[in-house]
């Protein structure tokens, strides 16, 4: 049955495929980085006054969760933190290959846990000129790494947001996928990941290195020279490359394949979840520790992360202090994290794990256990997330418009009149836990769904897939029971001048 491919949808499509698409909306969002990063170091210090407090917090955080529930991954394809790598690729050396004991996601597990951390620690969401200074490190890394490494090295590695749009596209409806297997088969150039070269170079590269493993050979790792269109920088082979993990949505093989043979189709959000082939880029992702802690510390963060702004989280906290004898909110911040963000997911998933085992008819390691269920729990951490941010988005919407006016203000455009600072929420109050529970209740149902299909693939008969099954259920239900009491609690409204 041939997907519905949005590359051939009237508009879309021709949209999606012009090849100056991606530099288009990254040269957009790079322009209002730089608004931001302006208005941080040099704007007012209220955060719900500055587009740095509220943009990249309120804004920002709520269009990538909404994007990623309808379309896919478009923050990665719209990044402008690309447009200063492609500069460090033409200028730098970048033929270094990122080191061997490091290709994997643990250094990009142990930057999330400090990007959560320091989100917290420094109050980065009320303080503009932290911001600016976040996105400005963010900036010159991105440059550094990939000015020095080949590849999409510093993407695919260390990027703590592309690691939460990897694992959380998963869910998404549409991927970046070969339309025909068969013209594949037969496709003597494999320009969709080795790059097209001008046939001079081409001809030369073809004698040489057709033999090698496409896997191995991305256009970047043939070298620039000749190079008429790269092809994928995160080693994913189309004919071989199975979902959305690793993939930025960069479109460059669909540029790239010589035959037309490269859509955006939709398909079912529980799919990639559920698949076990071994896929070009990722390997078999549930077969994977390092997959399986980067879904699990992204799904559990989704709670400590909403848990650390409501009220009795302060007040606990506070106790903590008082107890502990020591006056520092830093001292218990840091172990909060540490316990929520490691120690919990740790003690938590050993626990489910070892009933699943027990319950199951598979005499396995917890090694394989845990990597095989991991990926059924994204849609519940996906759902908490989008929960999460959709109501500070919610919430605080329409603050942009006064920020916007003060802006134009400072620099002497007074056309739009003086800042109404009371404009603030999209939505009456009444809808907001409605809205958030519905959320919550889907990405539960998905995550029973894939949970079920994990089971039922893995066991021999439906009877052990069921018992084997039961205890992710569990956990489950209990994250989205949580989850529901957690938003009914007084939480702060960052970003609005209610959080004043
Ligand atoms: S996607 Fe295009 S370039 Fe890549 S193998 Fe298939 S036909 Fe060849
Ligand atoms: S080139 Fe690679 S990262 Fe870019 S869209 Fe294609 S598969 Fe995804």
């Amino acid at each position: 049955m041939s997907r519905i491919d949005l590359l051939r949808v009237p508009l879309l499509g021709p949209f999606l495929g012009w090849r100056h698409t991606r530099t288009l909306l990254q040269a957009l969002c790079l322009g209002l980085a730089v608004l931001i990063i302006l208005d941080g170091l040099f704007g007012p210090q209220l955060a719900p006054r500055n587009l740095a407090g509220t943009l990249p917090w309120v804004h920002w955080r709520g269009f990538v969760v909404l994007a990623l529930l309808i379309a896919g991954n478009l923050f990665c394809m719209a990044c402008p933190f690309m447009l200063p790598r492609r500069l460090a690729k033409r200028f730098g050396p970048a033929r270094w290959s990122w080191p061997a004991p490091l290709r994997s996601k643990w250094v990009a597990v142990a930057a999330l846990i400090l990007f959560f951390w320091a989100y917290e620690a420094f109050a980065l969401w009320s303080s503009p000129w932290l911001t600016a200074w976040v996105a400005l490190s963010y900036f010159a890394l991105a440059f550094v790494i990939d000015g020095f490494f080949k590849g999409a090295s510093f993407c695919r590695h260390l990027c703590p947001i592309g690691q939460f749009h990897f694992v959380n596209s998963m869910v998404s409806p549409t991927e970046v996928a070969v339309r025909d297997p068969d013209v594949c088969a037969s496709c003597e150039t494999l320009d969709c990941i080795r790059g097209r070269y001008d046939p001079e170079t081409a001809a030369a590269h073809r004698s040489k290195q057709l033999a090698r493993p496409p896997d191995a050979a991305s256009g970047r790792a043939l070298g620039l020279e000749g190079l008429v269109q790269g092809g994928c920088e995160l080693a994913l082979f189309q004919p071989r490359k199975g979902g959305n993990a690793d993939c930025t949505f960069c479109l460059e093989c669909i540029h790239a394949c010589p035959h037309d043979n490269v859509g955006i189709v939709l398909r079912s959000p529980v799919q990639e979840l559920i698949a076990d082939e071994k896929r070009s880029g990722t390997g078999r992702i549930p077969r994977r520790l390092d997959w399986a802690a980067l879904i699990l510390l992204l799904t559990f963060a989704a709670w400590v992360n909403a848990l650390g702004m409501t009220e009795p989280v302060f007040r606990l906290q506070a106790w903590i202090a008082s107890w502990a004898g020591t006056g520092s909110r830093q001292f218990v911040l840091a172990l909060y994290f540490v316990f929520g963000l490691i120690g919990l997911p740790f003690l938590v998933t050993l626990l489910t794990a070892s009933a699943s085992r027990a319950l199951s008819s598979l005499h396995e390691p917890l090694t394989r256990t845990i990597p095989a269920y991991a990926p059924a729990l994204v849609p519940v951490g996906f759902a908490m997330w989008t929960a999460h941010y959709l109501f500070h988005f919610l919430v605080g919407g329409l603050t942009i418009v006064p920020v916007v006016q003060e802006y134009l203000r400072d620099l002497g455009i007074a056309a739009t009149g003086p800042p109404r600072w009371g404009a603030g929420a999209l939505v009456p109050e009444s809808w907001l836990l409605p809205i958030e529970i519905v959320i919550l209740q889907g990405g539960l149902l998905l995550t029973l769904v894939a949970g079920h299909r994990i089971a039922s693939r893995r066991e021999p008969d439906r009877r052990s897939a069921g018992r084997a099954f039961l205890p992710w259920a569990v956990l489950a239900t209990l994250l989205t029971g949580a989850g529901i009491w957690l938003l009914t609690q007084p939480m702060e409204m960052r970003g609005t001048f209610e959080a004043l």
